[in-house]
């Protein structure tokens, strides 16, 4: 199948992009190419016949609609978004273009494109929206979203994928366009923009700065590794239900804190330095409206199409520790371009 895939030289969406050119799909991959991507990350199947890139931002609806015309996608993987937290306090704005209107503007001219289309290339089309847990809100010490947990997002982050996540519904139920939706929880693994918690602890401890810790680290995220999270998309692409949501998640409930800790103790093993790295730990004020708890009930996912999440949290934070370890020269180039993993997100009085 030829898909198109937004975001794909971002974090996740060349994790898709990968796996998607793996397993034998066509791929073009649309990306306007913020601070957050990165054309290394796709550059293992950049010279794959299947494979093109288009430098398009999804807000341009005359360029979204020749990428359509051009290259006659049988399916939508739609990743592009601003994705951090951080920024979004700091910059709401650009979220809600690009989430919001930049999603209106995709599903108009996916709809267009469809609408065109006949028999099974029609009838098979369809629209994947890739969102977060984020949107359900925050949970206190016990209990799990699922498909079911009423929205309440709480930041202009969570607030601008609910928004999204509203929109590709209403295109499903009013003009029938064929669509499904997943929210995950937090993903980590390689090629991550090092400013999300797991890869900025990683890299601010190789480049010997303190480790920040918002508010007390008590915070519960559910952590999915990027890999199997790509492998579900592409089940969900293929053999999920048009309409329906599936939450996706990693199984691996652990507090920020002892995340941060058991990255520092595979960094003393893999790159030691004078003292072990958890004394560089720093409680710094907390995130702005920080949510407590998340945690995914992927039980659907598991009953329906069979899937799990197969990588363990602690193997997987091995893995992608030595990946930054082994790969520090592709964080050099993040810093050459002036990223320097400084605070972000402390609401101006
Ligand atoms: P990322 O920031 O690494 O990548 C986002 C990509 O989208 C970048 O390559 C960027 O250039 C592109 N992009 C942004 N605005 C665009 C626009 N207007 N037009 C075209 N391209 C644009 O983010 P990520 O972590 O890979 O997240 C991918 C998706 O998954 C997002 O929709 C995000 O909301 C969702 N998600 C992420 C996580 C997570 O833990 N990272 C968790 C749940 C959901």
């Amino acid at each position: 199948m030829k898909i198109l895939i937004t975001g794909g030289a971002g974090f996740i969406g060349s994790a898709v992009v990968r796996r998607a050119i793996a397993d034998g799909h066509q791929v073009v991959n649309l990306d306007a190419l913020t601070y957050s991507a990165n054309l290394e990350n796709v550059e293992g199947v950049a010279s794959n016949p299947g494979y093109a890139f288009e430098h398009v931002d999804i807000c341009d609806r005359a360029a979204v609609e020749r990428v359509f015309a051009t290259h006659q996608p049988d399916a939508v993987m739609h990743l592009a978004a601003e994705s951090h937290n951080d920024r979004a306090i700091e910059g709401p704005l650009d979220f809600v273009k690009s989430n919001i209107l930049g999603t209106a503007i995709l599903l108009e001219v996916a709809r267009a494109y469809w609408l065109k289309l006949e028999g099974a290339k029609k009838d098979d089309f369809r629209f994947h929206h890739i969102s977060t847990d984020e949107v359900f809100g925050a949970l206190g010490e016990d209990g799990d979203f699922t498909e079911e947990t009423p929205y309440d997002p709480r930041s202009p982050y969570s607030a601008s994928k609910a928004s999204s996540d509203h929109l590709v519904r209403a295109w499903g139920h009013t003009y029938k366009f064929p669509v499904v939706i997943t929210n995950c929880s937090n993903n980590y693994g390689p090629y991550q923009f090092p400013e999300k918690l797991i890869p900025t602890v990683i890299t601010r401890a190789l480049e010997g700065k303190t480790i920040p810790v918002y508010g007390d680290g008590r915070q519960v995220r559910d952590w999915l590794h990027v890999d199997d999270h790509a492998e579900a998309l592409l089940l969900v692409l293929s053999k999920g239900k048009l309409g329906e949501t599936y939450c996706i998640g990693g199984d691996a409930t652990k507090r920020n804190l002892e995340v941060i800790k058991i990255i520092c103790a595979h960094l003393d093993k893999m790159a030691p330095a004078n003292t072990s790295h958890a004394e560089k730990i720093t409680f710094v004020t907390d995130r702005p409206g920080h949510d407590f708890r998340y945690s995914i009930d992927a039980s659907k996912l598991e009953r329906e199409l069979g899937w799990t999440a197969r990588m363990p949290l602690d193997a997987g934070l091995e893995d992608t520790v030595r990946w930054y370890v082994d790969n520090y020269a592709w964080v050099e180039g993040i810093r050459q371009r002036g990223f320097d993993s400084e605070r972000l997100g402390l609401v101006k009085a």
